[in-house]
């Protein structure tokens, strides 16, 4: 497909600027300086048109990428964040002229520390590594505020994100793997034998990204804080605990939710996010400094808070998505929020069941809103991981994650969402059984998968080691 640059034509215009004779050299040079594609309004309609065919998005199927929580965003959302009195609102307004903005801020806030349990919240961090970065450099404020100087460690089970480690490294710390144990949880001998006077604290994901919730995590917090170390949660797979468990009730003291995973905006290609941090009392000193308070019957800003860390984003977050989520709240209210986690764990263990004969599961026990599988035994085939994933695009699915969490070889990590219905899973499935009878059968052609898809499969180790990320078109 041509770019939008490659279909311009030279003097082809999608609308007639009337210009007054004295402006007519200023609008020329403006128009040489830019150089803009020159098409018809046609043009433009057919080439984003098309453009649009070709992306797919949870509107257009099953999503199940797991860790990720692509469910369904309703789009009474997009309803109410594209109401005038938001999108018209600016941060700097007067506060009296923006109490209803304020209030919606205030109420989300208040809403996700009733869910979670903490006393403290942040709604400055605008994705989840940033929520991540938020909380390490409050763990850090905590610990030197008490002359604690020596804390320069983080623990990280093996089974993290990566942005785990990466946000510690940015804030400073030196990163210690924990190893899983067999079953996926955190090795409790290696744990203690790693917590010291040097720890600052241990990210635990929670349910963890095996798609398993640790079973221990009250042995875990005590054994941190009972040598002064803190347990900061790493909040992206909440969708599984929503409403049933609130996490500072489990030790954590500090914690990242993904709005734009459990409280549905749609966030594909890494669109608009919000990595909101919660805490506990010992910890609210140090949230960042922006803080939306009620005054008797009123909103207003207070940002006089002197152990804060300061500020992480100009203002909140991304406001619009600040608004989904308080939208979605509302219309799910306390019994539809939790039949998120509960149908979200129902359907994943629906998949993994169905699937277990015909995929290996390397922990064979009950999950939550998340399966892994792995190649095991397509690799007696020669079929890997990645031909399945590819062969599932000829099938209009987006593929599961794969080749994550690093600690199960070959992983197919699943996340239907508590959105999906049966019939969705139950054809899923067939396509599944039907990909597993075919890695027997036809090796080769799961080689060559995709075989319907307009780009074939693609050169991922070139696309990465020499990316083309601007058209020398137009940026040369
Ligand atoms: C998505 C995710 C993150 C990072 O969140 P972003 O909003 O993408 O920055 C961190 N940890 C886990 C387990 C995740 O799934």
């Amino acid at each position: 497909m041509q770019t939008i640059f490659e279909k311009s034509v030279t003097g082809r215009s999608a609308c007639q600027i009337q210009k007054p004779m004295s402006e007519e050299t200023e609008l020329k040079e403006f128009r040489l300086t830019l150089d803009l594609p020159e098409l018809s309004e046609l043009d433009i309609v057919r080439h984003y048109t098309a453009l649009s065919k070709r992306a797919f998005g949870v509107d257009d199927g099953f999503y199940p990428l797991g860790s990720c929580t692509m469910k369904y965003n309703p789009k009474i959302n997009e309803l109410a964040c594209n109401l005038e009195g938001f999108t018209q609102s600016h941060p700097l307004d007067e506060t009296e002229n923006m109490q209803g903005t304020l209030e919606v801020i205030y109420s989300t806030q208040e809403y996700l520390k009733e869910v979670t349990g903490f006393t403290g919240l942040t709604l400055e961090p605008t994705a989840g590594a940033h929520g991540e970065l938020t909380a390490l450099m409050m763990i850090k404020a905590y610990h030197l505020d008490r002359n604690d100087t020596k804390r320069k460690k983080i623990l990280i089970p093996d089974s993290a994100h990566g942005t785990n480690p990466a946000s510690a490294a940015m804030c400073g710390f030196e990163c210690i793997e924990i190893p899983s144990d067999k079953d996926g949880y955190v090795d409790l001998a290696k744990l203690s034998e790693l917590v010291n006077d040097e720890t600052a604290g241990l990210m635990l994901t929670i349910p963890n990204t095996v798609g398993l919730f640790d079973k221990n995590i009250l042995e875990i917090s005590k054994i941190l804080h009972e040598k002064g170390a803190l347990l900061y949660m790493d909040g992206a797979n909440l969708n599984a605990i929503l409403g049933i468990v609130k996490p500072a009730e489990m030790g954590v003291d500090l914690m990242h939710i993904n709005l734009h995973k459990t409280f549905s905006t749609p966030h594909g290609g890494g669109g608009p996010g919000g990595g909101f941090v919660g805490c506990v009392k010992d910890l609210e000193a140090y949230l960042p400094a922006q803080r939306v308070v009620k005054d008797g019957d009123n909103f207003k800003l207070d940002s006089n808070f002197p152990k804060s860390i300061g500020r992480v984003r100009a203002f909140f977050s991304n406001f619009g998505v600040i608004v989904r989520a308080y939208t979605y709240m509302l219309s799910l209210g306390k019994e539809g929020t939790q039949r998120i986690g509960r149908y979200a764990t129902l359907n994943a263990n629906y998949i993994r069941v169905k699937l277990s004969q015909y995929y290996n599961l390397p922990h064979k026990v009950n999950c939550m809103h998340e399966v892994v599988f792995n190649d095991e035994v397509q690799a007696q085939y020669g079929v890997s991981t990645m031909d399945i994933a590819k062969r599932l695009l000829d099938f209009k699915y987006h593929p599961p994650t794969i080749y994550f969490p690093l600690i199960v070889h070959g992983a197919l990590m699943i996340e239907p969402t508590e959105t999906e219905s049966k019939q969705t899973m139950d054809e899923f499935i067939d396509v599944m059984i039907q990909i597993a009878h075919e890695a027997k059968a036809s090796p080769q052609m799961l080689h060559d998968a995709p075989h319907t898809t307009v780009v074939k499969r693609v050169d991922a180790v070139k696309a990465a080691r020499n990316p083309v990320i601007v058209c020398n078109m137009c940026c040369s």
